[in-house]
């Protein structure tokens, strides 16, 4: 077997059977294939498509490229929760500690920024110590003391996905239903966990802008956690606007602390939060029905645990725990600038994924690899889809490190924006429900 031979049946567009991913997977991580074929082969797997014995197969050899975590040794459910990206989208900063103080374990392997998406490890770490790289021993060591735990993807765990990860991110080979599923799965296949609820977000701030393509992905994702032991259901949720007020990574982390401790909750944060906590609770058997898991996750917030648990995680991984109880403490941008309405009207399209390429130019993501996120930029979005507006009227605060960037971001958030004449209904924030029986509108 060479890598030039693998490269070509995939152009050729023929099926590689197991045996030959694990060489070419296995080969590219240890250092031995170079990047260049790498790259070959993905866009060759990009454009040809991958079957799903395929797609199973990549999956498998992803996750076995590194350590699988046994959480055998806790008691009880161990679930997670995974979005496929988005903008604005802090749900797992709060639905992790809100689940964890039920008693359900959560152990967590997330992500940084992809393309024009955000990452939860560069939220948590605009809070100065936090560490997302603990070790398995010290991972497991803390969910035994506080039942939950956000860490990234590491040598030890699924290194493939990690170099794979990052040669798609600069090749032109992110968005595609095969290789998305693969890096995915493999990652919440090595946690341990026996549940997973995925939020597949769909629309213009989407990796799948329609919604036949999310849908697809939704069935392809819950087959192979299904094929794997891992009862898994997923929610499509909308994604044609930030989910929540914020966009950025000291800025979500304030958004996270206000919305755990009750001086501010967008309602479509707030649903989201809910439903798919609710769905984990139902996987564990916690509730007779969607309605009471739902409710029982409600007082959980309003009586204050929930944003104890976010400390006592933040406290656990190393971060100054007075930054949570004091969010005025994370770094400020020294510029905040107003984008302002030029006309009267509603707000009736944000191109989202525009929205988050501005972000990442201000500094809130990386261009390049080797880039570091300024923590303290980013948007406040004051209007959101269906909000009237008159002229002057300030739709979004722009949060710049220099007042030339925050100029230019200006012009890239107003043009972002769409305001006409007729009102405007914004989408549904949760979609359709997809589990092992199908696929259903929501609500059910
Ligand atoms: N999230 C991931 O972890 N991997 C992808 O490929 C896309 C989103
Ligand atoms: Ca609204």
């Amino acid at each position: 077997m060479t890598p030039y031979e693998l490269i070509i049946k995939k152009r050729e567009g023929l099926e590689l059977d197991r045996s030959e991913l694990e060489f070419i997977v296995n080969g590219f991580t240890d250092g031995s294939i170079p990047d260049y074929q790498m790259s070959a082969f993905l866009m060759a797997g990009f454009l040809r498509g991958f079957s799903a014995d395929e797609t199973a197969n990549l999956t498998s050899v992803y996750m076995n490229s590194g350590t699988l975590i046994d959480l055998s040794s806790l008691p009880g459910h161990k679930l997670d929760k995974h979005s496929t990206g988005g903008v604005g989208d802090t749900v797992s900063l709060m639905l992790a500690p809100l689940v964890a103080t039920y008693g359900i374990t959560v152990p967590m392997i997330s992500g940084r920024g992809l393309g024009h998406t955000g990452g939860t490890l560069d939220k948590l770490e605009s809070i100065p110590g936090f560490r997302t790289d603990l070790s398995i021993p010290e991972f497991i060591s803390q969910l035994e003391r506080i039942g939950v735990a956000i860490i990234g993807q590491t040598a030890e765990l699924v290194p493939a996905d990690g170099k794979i990860y990052a040669l798609r991110d600069v090749t032109g080979t992110v968005d595609t239903q095969p290789l998305i599923v693969a890096s995915i799965m493999s990652k919440k296949l090595a946690e341990g966990i026996n549940g997973l609820v995925l939020d597949v977000k769909v629309g213009s701030g989407a990796f799948m802008q329609d919604m036949e393509s999310a849908t697809s992905l939704a069935k392809a994702l819950v087959d192979v956690g299904e094929s794997n032991n891992c009862t898994t259901r997923a929610y499509i949720t909308n994604m044609d606007q930030p989910l929540g007020r914020y966009v950025g990574n000291a800025l979500e982390m304030i958004e996270t602390i206000k919305f755990l401790r009750g001086d501010h909750r967008d309602p479509d944060m707030l649903k989201l939060t809910l439903t798919l906590g609710a769905e984990m609770l139902l996987i564990a058997d916690a509730a007779n029905d969607f309605g009471s898991a739902y409710r029982t996750l409600e007082e959980l917030l309003e009586n204050g645990r929930a944003y104890e648990k976010l400390q006592q995680m933040v406290e656990a991984q190393g971060g100054n725990v007075l930054y949570c109880i004091n969010h005025t403490l994370l770094e400020e941008a020294p510029f905040v600038i107003p984008v302002k309405a030029k006309e009267e009207g509603f707000i009736a399209r944000i191109a989202t994924r525009a929205l988050g390429i501005a972000a990442v130019e201000l500094g809130a993501g990386r261009k390049s690899i080797q880039d570091k996120i300024k923590h303290e930029v980013g948007f406040e979005i004051l209007k959101k889809l269906g909000d009237p507006v008159k002229p002057g009227d300030e739709i979004v605060l722009v949060h710049a490190a220099s007042e030339a960037e925050g100029l230019k971001a200006v012009e890239d958030v107003q043009a972002c924006y769409t305001i006409q004449e007729k009102p405007f209904e914004p989408p549904a924030i949760i979609q359709r429900y997809v589990d092992k029986e199908g696929v259903r509108e929501w609500p059910l």
